[in-house]
């Protein structure tokens, strides 16, 4: 009797179907979020605008299937928890500088290397996700489509480093300083969820 060749015997223990990722359900979508809109405990001594996450937000993602990425508070990497700085000195000009610039860069690309990774296996990067117009790291002021010099040193270094990896993401504050604002940025987020799908 002829003994059975390698194949056939692979044959047996070999899944019916293709072999390609597993069918799961998530959706396939992700935001980029700053630190503080979800751990409002990062922000410095009297920014706090709600007591643990910005809730709203999150509701938002959930219904559309969007998953968040939060990127670590450029403020605490440059500066410390308590944003240590010479006495007179803002916290903008203390992150402005050639180590304040440094550790922002440093960061934007760890973020935008996530980034890269996740968009390498097809998932989808919806917006990048900033703070309030005074926010000395995640501040978001347009100009065309170019953040101005006014924006958060973070928020134009993670601008830089995306586009030197050819990526060009739409940026939007999520201005919970004032609730007017806030409704309005939410707004424009919904209807950029509802533009594009879900693998879902
Ligand atoms: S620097 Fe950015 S992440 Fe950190 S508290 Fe300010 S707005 Fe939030």
């Amino acid at each position: 009797m002829s003994l059975p060749s390698l194949r056939s015997l692979l044959a047996v223990f070999k899944p019916e179907h293709s072999p390609g990722p597993p069918h799961d359900v998530r959706g396939g979508r992700f935001v980029v979020v700053i630190d503080c809109v979800l751990n409002q405990n990062v922000r410095d001594q009297g920014a706090a605008n709600c007591s643990a996450m910005n809730f709203e937000f999150l509701r938002l993602c959930h219904e559309n299937d969007i998953g968040i990425m939060q990127m670590p508070c450029p403020e605490i990497a440059a500066l410390g928890f308590k944003r240590q700085r010479s006495p007179g000195t803002s916290i903008r000009q203390a992150l402005d500088t050639p180590a304040g610039r440094l550790a922002c860069a440093e960061l934007a690309a760890s973020v935008v290397a996530r980034i890269l990774t996740l968009s390498e296996q097809g998932f989808e990067p919806l917006a990048v996700l900033g703070g309030n117009p005074r926010s000395p790291g995640c501040a978001v002021h347009q100009a065309a489509s170019e953040l101005s010099a006014e924006s958060g040193v973070f928020m134009l270094a993670l601008q830089a480093e995306l586009r030197r990896h050819g990526l060009d993401l739409p940026f939007r504050g999520l201005r919970d300083a004032s609730p007017e604002s806030l409704a309005e940025d939410l707004q424009w987020f919904g209807q950029l969820s509802a533009a594009t799908d879900a693998w879902l």
